[in-house]
Formats: structure tokens, sequence, C-alpha cells
């Protein structure tokens, strides 16, 4: 006899949505969270601090750089990072709370406990004081998400070599912060720093920022990051860092080959996450990792043993909360005998930089290394009266079409409220809209959305109305 028709282990956002949606469809549902908050990464260390701190170091940096220019004069200004933080962690327990909310709401049993696979039906569940106990099953959702990652001569003590876990927490602002990694959570994280008054220097192995993104965007981030302050090592490849007590040294090979010394107060490691099954017992129920450290899993997000799925960061794709959450609904419709679809290609990436970074769909790199004929249409958000109006004049919009048939197969953006205004192109892609569709559709003035529509019309014929 099951106690359970599913049980899912990690409460991130693949896992807890997953919950909700199983025991919407009236399966007797359990999830399993080794700490004493559910919420995962997304919620306790990642998403959702990160943006708290991003939004209260954007005022202060609105307000010390751009204030005056609107005719607010202020007296004087402090950044108080310990206030910021303690903000920052009332945001935290709010949505986490939520999360305790919605699991009650929707009857999901909650064990705070690590839930470890004795065999495919059964979990071993041994909550925070030791104790243990077996729970039945019939089947299993492994959600157990992702740690940050790093290569040898790099590790973290968590001290002085930081994570971004331990950059959430800092209540001082330092004067130098080196960052490895000028991928999403380097320039994030960075950007925080850089806005309160540190000198933030990047060093990337790559030879671009943010190197997997469209590279016009990566370049124009890149010019807006230098204005602002930060300072870019590109093909740098990192020998060894040191905590020498009162702060660290860097040791980096420059594309020359020449070994180069960086010191600072701090060392932030960003090079990426990597999957999380320590004590998961996937051998004893013969689930192999691959090389990446990832669960297998079929298009069906089934693992080698049919009752067991797996989704998020911990398998393979892009590791952003909402692919994990579309991940989580997906198996509990399929538990249900839905038939449920998941468009991988058209999952948005967002950057939360000022302005923010957003694309959907092929980059220009990718579309010519497949031999597919094209045409791009930009538009610079300067044009934008909406952009004066608010003095965000940074940024632009790109849009490509298939050169034949018009069809758009990727967008591109950085500008003010990129994350929300990348949702149009996602609508548009899903339905495949040509730029014409797009072009001909009636945006509202004043709006920074106006830029897509222009570069949809540049992007069609070169008849974008406003340069
Ligand atoms: P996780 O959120 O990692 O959750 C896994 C959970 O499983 C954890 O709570 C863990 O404690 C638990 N667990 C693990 N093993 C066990 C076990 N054996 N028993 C019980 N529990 C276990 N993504 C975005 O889309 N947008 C963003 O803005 C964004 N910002 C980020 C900022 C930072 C600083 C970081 C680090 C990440 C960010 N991400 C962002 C990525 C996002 O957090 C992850 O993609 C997402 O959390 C993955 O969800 P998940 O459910 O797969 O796993
Ligand atoms: P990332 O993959 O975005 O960036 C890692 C960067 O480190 C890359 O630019 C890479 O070239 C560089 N790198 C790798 N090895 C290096 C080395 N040895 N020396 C120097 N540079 C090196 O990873 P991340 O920034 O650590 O973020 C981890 C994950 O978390 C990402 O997959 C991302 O999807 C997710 N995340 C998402 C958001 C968001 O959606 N806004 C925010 C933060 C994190």
């Amino acid at each position: 006899m099951n106690d359970f028709d599913v049980i899912i282990i990690g409460s991130g956002p693949g896992g807890y949505v997953s919950a909700i949606r199983c025991a919407q469809l009236g399966m007797k549902t359990a999830i399993i969270e080794k700490y004493n908050t559910l919420g995962g990464t997304c919620l306790n260390v990642g998403c959702i601090p990160s943006k708290a701190l991003l939004d209260s170091s954007e005022h202060f940096y609105n307000a010390k750089h751009n204030f005056e220019e609107h005719g607010i004069k202020l007296s004087s200004l402090k950044a108080d990072l310990k206030q910021m933080v303690e903000r920052k962690n009332k945001v935290v327990s709010q949505t986490c709370d939520g999360i305790k909310y919605l699991m009650n709401k929707n009857k999901v049993e909650v064990f705070h406990a690590t839930g470890s696979l004795v065999d495919s039906t059964t979990i071993k569940v041994t909550d925070l004081e030791g104790k243990e106990k077996m729970l039945k099953t019939k089947n299993v959702i492994l959600a157990t998400g992702s740690k940050p990652n790093f290569f040898p001569g790099m590790e973290p003590d968590k001290d002085r070599i930081i994570t971004s876990t331990e950059a959430l927490n800092m209540t001082e602002v330092p004067k130098k912060l080196l960052v490895i990694g000028g991928g999403v959570i380097g320039l994030e994280l960075g950007s925080v720093f850089n806005r309160l008054g540190t000198k933030v220097e990047v060093v990337e192995f790559a030879d671009r920022i943010i190197p997997t993104m469209d590279k016009t965007i990566s370049k124009e981030l890149t010019k807006v990051l230098k204005k602002e302050g930060f300072k870019f090592h590109l093909q740098h490849k990192v020998q060894k860092v040191t905590n020498t007590g009162k702060g660290v040294q860097l040791i980096a090979l420059d594309k020359k080959n020449k070994e180069i010394t960086f010191n600072a107060d701090y060392c932030l490691v960003a090079v990426g996450r990597k999957p999380y099954t320590d004590g998961l017992g996937l051998e004893n129920v013969g689930i192999k990792i691959n090389k990446r450290g990832q669960i297998e899993v079929n298009e069906n997000l089934q693992t080698s043993v049919p009752n067991i799925y797996a989704i998020g960061d911990v398998i393979r794709g892009a590791m952003l909360a909402h692919k994990a959450e579309e991940e989580g609904v997906f198996v509990a419709e399929l538990l249900a005998g839905q038939k449920p679809h998941i468009n991988y290609d058209l999952i948005p990436g967002v950057v939360y930089t000022w302005p923010e970074v957003a694309a959907v769909g092929k980059t220009e790199e990718e579309l010519k290394e497949a031999g597919i004929e094209i045409k791009v249409g930009q538009f610079p958000i300067k044009a934008l009266g909406r952009a004066r109006a608010s003095m965000d004049v940074l940024g632009l919009v790109k849009i490509i079409a298939d050169k034949n048939t018009d069809e758009v197969l990727g967008v591109h953006m950085i500008a003010p409220r990129a994350a929300d205004l990348i949702m149009e192109a996602v609508v548009a892609m899903e339905y495949r809209a040509s730029a014409e569709d797009i072009a001909r559709i009636c945006h509202p003035h004043p709006t920074y959305s106006e830029a897509v529509k222009e570069a949809a019309l540049d992007a069609t014929e070169k008849r974008a109305l406003h340069i």
C-alpha cells in the first residue's frame, strides 16, 4: 500500500510547482526538502534575493547619478547595505512563507528532511534531527537542483573567495571585487556592488561577456557596463586564487600566456552551476549521471527507472526557474494521463543588469552557422520618446527573421524592462509570427514596446519609422 501517489524530492521552482499541479490533478502528493524553508535556490539564494538587491542598488544608483537631472536634489546620500540585506531577507522569507501557504492550500504533505531512494517505490526521509522514516510511493519526481560550480585553483572558501550565496549576504561594500565569469551571476551581482561604489573587475575565459547570447547584445552590454565602471579582462585563464587574509590574489594567464596578477578584497566565483545529486541514493535504483553530473531523462523526463522522473537544474537544458516550473507541470500532467508539451526552443533568457538583457530563439551566430538565410532588423532605445522622458536611453532591440518566409527566429534586446518586453516576442514566436505580423500590430505610445514594432519594421524592408 502506497503512502503517496507521488513524492517530489526538492522544493525549488521545479519541485513545488510540480507538487501543486500533481495535487490539483487529484494525486496524493508529498514534497521533501532538506532545508527548513521551501523554495529552493530560486527563492532562498537565487532569483528572488538577487533581484531584491538589484532593485535596491538601482534606486541608489539613480539617486546618485540621475535624480538631479530630474530636478530632485538630495542633501546627503548613503548606501546602507546592511538594511538592503535585511529588506532582501524579509522579501525572501515572505516569498518562502507563500510556498508554505500554497502547500497547505493544495494539501501537499511537506517533509523537512533529506530524501534518499531506497528502491523505486521507497524513499528514506532523514529529518533535521537525524530521525529516519520510510515512505512508499507510486511515482517519484527528482527536483534536487544545482550548486555553484568551480574549477581547480578557484575553490571557494566562503570567506574571501565566495559564491553567489555569500555575495547575497555581504553587509559591507567592498572597495574592490574580482568576479570570475562574465555570465549571468557575475554581471548581476557585479552590478549590485558596482552601483554601490565597489570597483568590479571581471575575469572571463571567453572572448566576450554573456558568450552564449547574441554577439550584438554582448557588445552593447559591454559598452554599457564599462561606462558604469566595470572592467573586463577577457580571454583570461584563471590559474589560482588565494585568500591572503585581508583580501585575495588572483593569478591568470592572458591570451598571450602572460601571467597577470590581480588583487582585491573579495573574489566571486561565478563560472556556472552543477547538478546536485549528493545523498540521493541514485545508485540504489541504478540511475546513472552523465559526464556533466546530470540525471539522464528521455523526452518524457523519465529516468531509466520508469516511475522515477527528473526535472529542473538536475537534468539537461537551461538552468532557469521558469524552465524547471514548466517541467514540473509537464510531469504532473503526464502522470495524470494528459499529453503535455514544452517548447524548449522558446524558453526566454534574461540578465537583470540595467538596462536588462532578454532573448528568445536563436542568435544570429547560430542561424548563420546552420546555413539559414536571415534578415535582421534593429532599433535603438534612444530613438523612443518614452526613453527620453524617463532618461533611460541605452540599448536596442534586434529581430532576426527568415529571409524567405519572414518567420521570426530570434529576438534579442538590451532595454529598460526587457525582461517583461521579451514576452511579446515569445507569444509571437509561439504562434510562428512573421516580422510583418509584429510590425502591423498597434503598440501603445509612448512605451518601450514601440522598439519591438520598429525593429520588426526594420526587418521587413527597412521601413522603421522613427530613425
Ligand atoms: P533548486 O531551486 O536548486 O531546488 C532544489 C531543492 O532541492 C533545494 O531546496 C535543495 O535543498 C533540495 N534538495 C536537494 N537534494 C535534496 C534531498 N536529497 N532531499 C531533500 N531536498 C533536497 N533563474 C531564473 O530563471 N531567473 C533568475 O533571475 C535567476 N536568478 C538566479 C540568481 C542566482 C544568484 C542563482 C544562484 C540562480 C538563479 N537562477 C535564476 C537559477 C534558478 O535559481 C534555478 O534555475 C532554479 O532554482 C532551479 O530550480 P530547481 O527546482 O531545479 O532546483
Ligand atoms: P553562466 O554560465 O551564465 O556564466 C559563466 C561564465 O563563466 C561564462 O561566461 C563562462 O565563459 C565563464 N567561465 C567558465 N569557466 C571559466 C573560467 N575557468 N575562468 C573564467 N571564466 C569562466 O553561469 P553563472 O553566471 O554562474 O550562472 C549559473 C546559472 O544560473 C546559469 O545557468 C543561469 O542560467 C542561472 N542564473 C540565471 C539568472 C537569470 O535568469 N537572470 C541569474 C543568475 C543565474
